[in-house]
């Protein structure tokens, strides 16, 4: 879905969202002034809602003046942000709960959708995952400062990162070359979904 659509369904969500509130606001007055209780108040038109943690189903959403809305919500993928309508093959993150459809759903299990992937790849930032990339490829150190232009400050920084954090340790028999964990390998895979690696 390009920019142009998405923009076109946050609109159409947003107006309906506001239909809603309208809504819901004329009925209030509706009760505060029984003189015009003869306001129409719509309830047989169906409404639609979008909403990435449902699957799909009716409501009834009761107004104040005793009438009812009647709420259709759909899911909506939270990875190709477009409205799900077949529900046979939709998986949902296991951080969030959002929805994902079978064509955007990524090869991880438990699935994970592409925004908590990107909040826990963000503990590292570009230059630093750089750095993990390059010690599972056997960068030498020397190297590294060239091959990723950065300085050998930040390469030496990085380095002492990664391995607090577990996801590099100094190999064996050449102790003086890192290499990756199962932890560190897990992770560029995971950054693998967000940034060209
Ligand atoms: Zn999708
Ligand atoms: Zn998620």
């Amino acid at each position: 879905m390009e920019d142009k659509d998405l923009d076109k369904l946050y609109d159409l969500i947003y107006k309906l969202n506001e239909e809603v509130a309208e809504l819901k606001r004329r009925s209030e007055e509706v009760k505060q002034d029984p003189d015009e209780s003869q306001m129409d108040v719509v309830t047989d038109q169906e409404h639609v809602l979008v909403d990435p943690h449902s699957l799909g189903e009716y409501k009834n959403v009761s107004l104040p003046n005793g009438s009812v809305l009647k709420m259709r919500t759909y899911p909506m993928c939270v990875n190709g942000r477009h409205v799900i309508n077949d529900l046979s093959d939709i998986v949902f993150c296991s951080r969030c709960g959002g929805a994902i459809c079978s064509k955007h759903a990524l090869d991880i299990d438990p699935p994970l959708c592409k925004n908590c992937i990107r909040e826990e790849v963000g503990i590292l930032s570009e230059a630093e995952i750089a750095v993990l990339v390059a010690v599972s490829k056997g960068v030498p150190f020397w190297r590294m400062t060239k091959t990723l232009k950065v300085s050998r400050g930040l390469v030496s920084k990085s380095l002492e990162k990664l391995r607090s954090l577990g996801f590099i340790r100094l190999g064996f028999p050449n102790f003086l070359r890192y290499e990756t964990t199962m932890d560190g390998d897990n992770f560029i895979r995971l950054a693998s979904f967000i940034y060209d690696i």
